[in-house]
């Protein structure tokens, strides 16, 4: 089968498909003996680009050859840039050699990799999921769809325990973030009449810094202040190569006290070997504020839906492998906590995802070789059983200007609306605002605000404007529609904005000469069309 899922994580990725029995399996990273693969990069010279754990274990030494956490970076605007051997890479460069490495995975052990589903945060906005595809394409990946995190953790849960109408809370601690979800399962009919369960994200919340990295940082001091103690220094008197050889260990142990009271590590303190014994009841003492915070952001994200009655608990991220985590959402959800392959089930969710969109479709490779090999009858029954319908991250719209009054407002018209089921599609006619205009410059905008309209939202050239922080306007791009000559300002241009979980599409037709404009350019640099106040579009014809 050659559709795969994939997991594209801040400090772990991982890579999924459903097996012979249409169930999911993670393709292993053998030359790391994990299931995942550690998202960092290293720049060795100009031949050598490692990533995964080797790359990691350069953090200390090499720090300023190794790129780690670009998915904070990732569609970014103004975002850094990264310079090694006289080449520059962008987030999405990086983030490409991460996907390149996982397709490689699948590779060395012979299999083909065609079309993929990639997952993002829930938060993510559409610059966000956009570059996130690009880098899928730029890896040599067709990447069929995006799909959320917890939609997808969620997915994998239910193909496993194939249940009615429940309300989820996904809790998602990773290595660098934290996602809280409230996700609805519910039972419905496809066009076919058959049952499926469909899932909707109801609520997110979560902190983009907030993950396992914390609970390193406090091991980490924990074991320096030990060093100190038993050989008689203060902190400052510890050489950088023991701190080194500390940061290298911290992860190791923290991992050891999951499965066990204690751990050991040995470190080489300024010459002279220490033996460190750390008890998992010091660590769930030193690093319980971070679990409380977390209980905090799921408390935050429940009074966004105060109807919503939690039937389980999903517990995703490799960090809730500590039973400090276990215990804190058991004490809150008596009864209803599922660990659920922390560190897979999102990966496990977009293969099932993956392979659902493909037999829909029915046209991909993997459809042929299902049908000729006759057993993964079990994978359709699976992947039929579902629908899934994420929401919109954010509201979109038009930049336009209301002729209406004394004075034109440039507003900004949300077409579609946070939280609306995707695909949202909706379209108004609009018209030039004078007549002879030769062209419209057409803006899309991604806002966070629920409001019908936002004023101001652009200025008289179409720029955008400061509008309330709260808003989160940001310019996504724009259309160029040329106009015939002469055309009379009462010339209807009928505007559509798509929006689905892969991105926003964006159209223009002429309804005179039903000429199409959807080249949708996102760099101011692309448009080298003078900016003025005549290239827009006005409400309404009067
Ligand atoms: P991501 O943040 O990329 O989504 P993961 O969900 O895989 O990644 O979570 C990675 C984090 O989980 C890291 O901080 C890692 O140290 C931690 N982790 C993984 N396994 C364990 C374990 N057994 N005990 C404690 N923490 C773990
Ligand atoms: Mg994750």
């Amino acid at each position: 089968m050659s559709t795969y899922g994939i997991d594209l994580g801040t400090t772990y990725s991982c890579i999924a498909r459903l097996d012979s029995n249409g169930n999911p399996e993670v393709i292993r990273n053998n030359e790391d003996d994990s299931n995942t693969v550690a998202s960092v990069v290293f720049f060795e010279n100009e031949n050598n680009v490692v990533v995964g754990q080797a790359a990691k274990e350069n953090v200390e030494t090499d720090g300023e050859r190794v790129v780690q956490f670009v998915k904070r970076e990732i569609g970014k605007r103004d975002t850094r840039t990264y310079e090694f051997d006289g080449k520059t890479y962008t987030p999405v460069e990086i983030s490409a050699l991460i996907l390149t490495r996982l397709k490689n995975l699948v590779e060395a052990q012979g299999g083909t990799i065609e079309d993929v589903v990639i997952t993002v945060p829930a938060y993510f906005g559409l610059e966000e999921r956009s570059a996130t595809k690009q880098a899928g394409e730029l890896a040599g990946l067709h990447v069929l769809s995006l799909i959320n995190e917890p939609t997808a953790a969620a997915l994998s849960y239910c193909a496993r325990q194939f249940q009615e109408d429940r309300t989820i809370l996904v809790y998602d601690l990773g290595g660098g973030t934290f996602d809280v979800t409230v996700v609805k399962m519910s039972m419905t009919q496809n066009e076919s009449g058959r049952d499926v369960q469909k899932i909707t994200v109801l609520a997110t919340g979560g902190d983009d810094r907030l993950g396992g990295k914390d609970w390193d940082d406090r091991l980490y001091n924990h074991i320096l202040h030990a060093c100190c103690d038993e050989n008689g220094l203060t902190p400052e008197e510890i050489e950088a190569e023991t701190r080194q050889d500390i940061r290298s260990k911290v992860e190791e142990a923290k991992r050891k006290l999951s499965k066990k009271q204690s751990a050991k590590v040995r470190i080489d303190v300024n010459g002279s070997r220490t033996e460190i014994v750390i008890k998992r009841s010091d660590f769930e003492q030193m690093t319980s504020d971070i679990v409380a915070k977390t209980m905090n952001f799921v408390d935050a994200t429940l009074e966004k839906v105060p109807d919503a009655a939690i039937d389980t608990v999903l517990l995703v991220g490799g960090s809730t492998y500590m039973p400090m985590i276990i215990n804190a959402v058991e004490e809150k959800f008596p009864g209803k906590v599922q660990q659920h392959d922390p560190d897979q089930a999102v990966a496990k969710g977009a293969a099932i995802y993956a392979s659902m969109l493909v037999e829909e479709v029915g046209t991909s490779s993997a459809q042929g070789e299902e049908n000729s090999g006759g057993e993964v009858h079990h994978a359709e029954q699976l992947t039929s059983k579902f629908t899934v319908e994420d929401q919109t991250p954010r509201s979109f719209g038009p930049g336009v200007v209301d002729t209406k009054g004394a004075k034109h407002k440039y507003v900004l018209e949300n077409f579609i609306k946070i939280g609306e089921k995707m695909p949202a599609v909706f379209s108004k006619t609009y018209y030039p605002l004078e007549d002879n205009q030769e062209r419209v410059l057409l803006r899309a905008f991604e806002n966070m605000s629920t409001d019908d309209t936002l004023i101001p939202c652009v200025d008289e050239d179409g720029n955008p404007q400061a509008t309330d922080p709260a808003h989160n306007v940001k310019l996504l791009g724009e259309l160029v529609v040329n106009l015939p000559p002469k055309t009379s300002r009462d010339t209807p241009i009928k505007v559509t904005f798509k929006v689905d979980a892969s991105g926003v599409h964006v159209e223009a037709v002429n309804t005179k000469t039903d000429e199409k404009f959807e080249t949708f350019l996102r760099t101011e640099s692309d448009i080298d069309v003078e900016r003025s106040a005549v290239h827009q579009l006005r409400i309404s014809s009067d």
